[in-house]
């Protein structure tokens, strides 16, 4: 029972708390299931989803020791254009998906070695990648700079311009009858348990709902947690889920092509500048995105000089015409990190509150994951198992105390 004097103005099948990509596709998918939804959130302007490069990089974020990683985020490119399809047949709006491919290069002969090293662990898992010389590098992109040592060509990466995309799904999750409120969910409410204690109340407990900041409830059997970096701080999650997601800071660049001049990228670059990656990412509409950092700061959100120098000075170094370039946006935003750099896609199982699921942590590759990850929580609220390459992925490897598996 809600709280005296609390008021339950709406009710829903399923609640989903935070409306960034990852929560935005969720809706949209589970309302064109036929489930009626309500997504709560404050505001969408700090989202990760709104600052984020776009890439669907799967094979150029190929790691050593990552290989589960690499499966949900193949599964996720697999899945990515038909979703992007309808997503633009619902709308009518384009959302850029371009698949020209990454090409990464190197400066000198260790960084080549590096990059080569890399290559055979990608091309070991099957993945497409393509040496190259200096030459047939800036044969591919002629704005290179000539100190290019070489690179290689990875065709099975692409990308989509994250800010139409994120537009088109939430116009979609709106047409699909998902209702919006706009506030903060501060608790998971259960029932048969301890409403809103670390723990969140014992193994018979379930769902009921949400809190919200000012100070109604939502009634609802499932509640998805998809806050972003935020996720801990909504109360009822078990502990161990709450210390699991921490924010990454990246600062980003947006630049633009000035009236006239033609494109100067085709291809994502990446390329390691002293030490540091640095990547350009170029849009349709004459867009080129430059990033990123990666900062360990918590919640900071502030955009520093040095940042934006070093990225500039990085970027013009790989591509010099990027000095003429005309520097529109700076940006930072934080990306939902876990200790295994893994995302947090299921129920929230054993020892959490039956009906809570988890749809957050995707740390690099939210804007790429988002799709799969729509389908795998609307597997889960549909009572369907999810593609088994989530497995590794569940909120359980989190848990611990009463609720470990
Ligand atoms: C610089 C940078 C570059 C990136 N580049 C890429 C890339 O190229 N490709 C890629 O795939 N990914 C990239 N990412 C990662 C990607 O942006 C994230 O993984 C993704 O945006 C996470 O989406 P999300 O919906 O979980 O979180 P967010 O987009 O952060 O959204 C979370 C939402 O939850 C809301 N919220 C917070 N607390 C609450 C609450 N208590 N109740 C209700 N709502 C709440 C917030 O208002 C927000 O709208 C990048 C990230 C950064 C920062």
């Amino acid at each position: 029972m809600p709280a005296k004097g609390v008021l339950v103005a709406v009710t829903a099948d399923v609640v989903i708390a935070g409306g960034g990509v990852i929560g935005t596709a969720i809706a949209w998918r589970a309302a064109a299931a036929g489930l009626d939804v309500v997504l709560a959130d404050p505001a969408h302007g700090d989202a990760a989803s709104l600052v984020a490069a776009g890439m669907l990089a799967p094979v150029s974020e190929a790691l050593f020791g990552e290989g589960a990683l690499l499966r949900v985020n193949l599964l996720a490119l697999a899945r990515f254009p038909s979703f992007a399809a309808e997503l633009e047949q619902v709308t009518g709006h384009r959302v850029g998906l371009r698949r020209e491919g990454t090409l990464a290069v190197a400066y000198d002969a260790g960084d080549y070695a590096a990059l080569t090293r890399l290559t055979a662990f990608r091309r070991s898992a099957g993945l497409e990648a393509e040496e190259l010389d200096s030459r047939a590098c800036r044969k591919l992109e002629s704005f290179l700079t000539p100190d290019v040592h070489g690179g290689v060509l990875f065709p099975g990466d692409w990308s989509v311009d994250n800010r139409r995309y994120v537009a088109a799904l939430r116009e979609a999750a709106a047409s699909a009858g998902v209702r919006v409120v706009r506030d903060r969910v501060t608790a998971v409410l259960t029932a048969g348990g301890a409403d809103g204690a670390d723990g969140a109340g014992g193994a018979d407990a379930r769902v009921r709902g949400v809190a919200l900041a000012e100070g109604g409830e939502i009634g609802s059997g499932r509640v998805v947690v998809a806050a972003g970096s935020w996720s801990g701080a909504v109360r009822g999650l078990p502990a161990g889920l709450r210390s699991a997601v921490r924010p990454v800071k990246g600062q980003l660049l947006r630049l633009r092509h000035p009236d006239g001049m033609p494109p100067v990228l085709t291809h994502t670059i990446r390329a390691t500048v002293r030490g540091a990656d640095v990547y350009l990412v170029p849009r349709a509409d004459g867009e080129v995105i430059v990033g990123a950092t990666q900062e360990e700061r918590g919640p900071d959100l502030t955009v520093t000089a040095g940042a934006v120098h070093d990225l500039l000075h990085d970027a013009m170094s790989v591509l010099p015409v990027t000095s003429e370039l005309i520097l529109a946006e700076t940006c930072a935003g934080l990306r939902p990190g876990t200790p295994d750099n893994g995302p947090i896609v299921g129920e929230a199982g054993p020892g959490a509150p039956g009906g809570l699921l988890l749809a957050t942590g995707h740390y690099r590759n939210g804007i790429l994951m988002s799709a799969a990850t729509a389908d795998a929580s609307v597997a889960c609220l549909t009572g369907r198992a999810p593609a088994p390459e989530w497995e590794p992925f569940g909120p359980g490897r989190f848990l611990t105390g009463e609720g470990a598996r």
